[in-house]
């Protein structure tokens, strides 16, 4: 292909899935001049598997995303139609937000934030090569031959590197949804040195709402009173559809494990590795034999579409065999598919190949995000998109990097998982992956990354002003209610009984109240016209404040001794095979993953605390 030179940009992001929409936009809105090319304008910001947003651990991810500027929150209170908040019953800790979106509406409100945002030019074509100069990036080629020179580039591929679809004995070279796959770019890739891996991820049938028998199955309404994910949406939002919820039976497993022959998950068509935590519905029954049944989610895709995704049911298997599983389910015994479930395999990078801006180590002004990087989801992708188009700019703009620790957010509990530990599977966040469960809660996401936003030019000195006073008006309530008593009265003590909390004698003081597990800030408010007035969202915090101070001053300690760790800088470019007091297996994970501080050495797997202390006393004498 004849190539000519056909433009300069500072920086260009292959794709504009989750990730690539999220470091296009902070790029362009950091004033550099993007380039978001994609192999198809109209899958931008597509929902390729479950069309929702949020869940244990991804719910908080969309809210520190938010918190520190980013877009897809914004996005999802536009375009979502079912709200949840998980684990309500439980701790504010393990609490997540978990969004049914409609999925062409959040592509078309992706589509036109890309289209509308300054600085940025978004283009439809396949990038077949990356080019670079000493050490350092430099063009982006294109199948059109048309060579873009460039600062920076973000690798934000998904799953259609060398992308490969799976239906039984039937297999194609494809992305998701029909696609075409991107077929040239991993070998430039790999010319430059880096090391890829093949991943596998898979997805359910769709199936036409017609065709389903909604009364044998349960309705599973939104909350009454929905949260939205972004800070900055003012408007409560609204559930306008609902889900339904079956379960797989006897018969169904019966089909599976009759067939299990032909899927190619066990016959070994599959190649690629999947997640452990999104297995397919017959890994499920081979794994788990003793559970008689699974459950089965029927989610609606949008409110414009009588397409229903069957969460759960995600199977490669061939497609005669994939009617008969779903008929087999009460409510689907006559289901129509509209899209057969698939497994999908692409190529990705080996994550321990990034720094902790998501630099490549080998090439300067490379970046990896997303799916590219090994993770699997949304958020997970959407996050790290920010962290990659962050850093470019940073970094040419001679500023400073963006690296979030692992004590003030999950977006920072990613990333270092990422590069300093690696996987050997599609990463999906959970809040079991963080240490620091009970401080990274999603409601006060806000105050412990609004600074970082504004610090980077993402988040306005009003915002940042508005978060600063909410925090300060929940001190100064905590302040009063420890400062406020309140008489004993019959009503009070009613309350008190009802809940199964001691009555009180004399008066009290509203602090002790709250502290009680029985008693809400809301039940509050019938006894003092003060905390009826409160905004909810300060009500909120200072509830989960007052009620897990002690566990909260607890974690608060841990974090101090993981930043004391932290504080203790390494050379970037140190040799640890002539350090003493390391055995060889450390130094070999040293020299790979370049830790920046001895609390990132401290987590490499195969580096000891015996390591840890050899190079302790190296510091002290370096
Ligand atoms: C079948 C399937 C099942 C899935 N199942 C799950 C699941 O169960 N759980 C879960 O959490 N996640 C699942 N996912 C993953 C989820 O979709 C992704 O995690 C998410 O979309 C990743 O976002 P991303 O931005 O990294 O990539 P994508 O959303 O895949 O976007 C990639 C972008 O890169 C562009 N692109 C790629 N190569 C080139 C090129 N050479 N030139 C130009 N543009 C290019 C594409 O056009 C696209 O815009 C599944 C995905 C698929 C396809």
């Amino acid at each position: 292909m004849e190539e000519f030179l056909a433009g300069r940009f500072d920086v260009a992001v292959i794709g504009a899935g989750h990730a690539g929409i999220e470091a296009a936009l902070a790029c362009a809105r950091l004033g550099l001049e993007t380039v978001c090319f994609t192999i198809n304008l109209d899958a931008g910001g597509n929902m390729p598997c479950n069309p929702a947003i949020g869940g244990t651990g991804k719910g908080h991810l969309v809210r520190e995303l938010d918190a520190l500027g980013g877009e897809m929150a914004r996005a999802a209170d536009k375009a979502c139609i079912q709200y949840r908040l998980l684990n309500r019953g439980k701790g504010p800790a393990v609490q997540s937000l978990r969004a049914q979106a409609d999925r062409r509406e959040y592509q078309k409100i992706m589509k036109h934030t890309l289209e509308s945002q300054e600085h940025l030019t978004l283009r439809q074509a396949e990038v077949v090569a990356l080019r670079q100069t000493d050490g350092h990036i430099s063009q982006v080629v294109l199948r059109t031959g048309a060579v873009f020179d460039v600062r920076a580039a973000v690798v934000a591929t998904g799953t259609y590197l060398h992308g490969r679809t799976i239906i039984g004995a039937c297999t194609e070279e494809s992305g998701p949804d029909g696609m075409h796959a991107a077929t040239a770019l991993t070998q430039s890739l790999v010319d430059m040195g880096l090391d890829l891996r093949r991943f596998k991820t898979g997805t359910p049938p769709r199936v036409n709402a017609r065709s389903i028998d909604f009364s044998q199955m349960e309705i599973q309404p939104g909350d009454d009173d929905p949260l939205p994910f972004s800070f900055t949406t003012t408007q409560p939002p609204m559930n306008r559809a609902a889900c339904y919820l079956t379960y797989t039976t006897p018969e169904t497993h019966k089909i599976i494990l009759d067939n299990l022959d032909r899927s190619p998950i066990y016959s070994g068509v599959i190649e690629g590795i999947g997640p452990r935590y999104c297995p397919s519905i017959e890994t499920k029954i081979v794994r788990f034999k003793d559970k008689p049944r699974h459950q089965l989610f029927v989610e609606p895709m949008g409110l414009d579409t009588e397409e229903m995704y069957i969460q759960g049911f995600s199977s490669s298997m061939p497609e005669e065999v994939q009617v008969q599983m779903l008929h087999s389910v009460p409510g689907l015994t006559h289901a129509q598919i509209m899209r057969p479930a698939y497994a999908i395999e692409y190529d990705c990078v080996n994550p321990l190949e990034l720094k902790p801006t998501l630099e490549t180590k080998k090439v300067e002004g490379l970046y990896g995000a997303g799916q590219f990087n090994g993770s699997s989801g949304y958020e997970e992708a959407a996050v790290q998109g920010f962290v990659a188009g962050v850093n470019a700019a940073l970094k040419l703009t001679n500023q400073p990097p963006m690296i979030l620790k692992r004590s003030e957010s999950y977006i920072g509990t990613l990333v270092d998982d990422l590069v300093t530990k690696g996987t050997n599977e599609p990463y999906r966040i959970m809040t079991s992956r963080s240490e620091y469960r009970l401080v990274l809660r999603q409601d006060n996401a806000d105050e412990r990354l609004c600074p970082i936003g504004h610090r980077i030019g993402l988040v306005s000195e009003e915002r940042l002003q508005q978060v600063e006073e909410k925090y300060a008006a929940v001190a100064r309530e905590i302040e009063r209610l420890t400062h406020t008593g309140i008489p004993g009265s019959e009503s009070l003590n009613r309350l008190l009984t009802d809940r199964g909390s001691t009555a009180v004698t004399d008066g009290c003081r509203l602090i002790d109240l709250l502290k009680r597990p029985q008693i809400g800030y809301r039940d509050l408010r019938s006894f003092d016209d003060h905390c009826a007035a409160m905004d909810t969202a300060i009500a909120e915090q200072v509830e989960i404040t007052v009620k897990y101070d002690g566990y909260i001053r607890r974690q608060m300690k841990q974090v101090a001794d993981f930043e004391k760790l932290e504080s203790h800088a390494l050379p970037p470019d140190l040799d640890y095979s002539a350090l003493a007091g390391l055995r060889l297996e450390a130094r070999e994970k040293l020299n790979e993953i370049k830790p920046l501080n001895l609390g990132q050495a401290s987590r490499i797997s195969g580096v000891s605390p015996a390591d840890i202390a050899a190079l302790m006393i190296w510091l002290e004498k370096a």
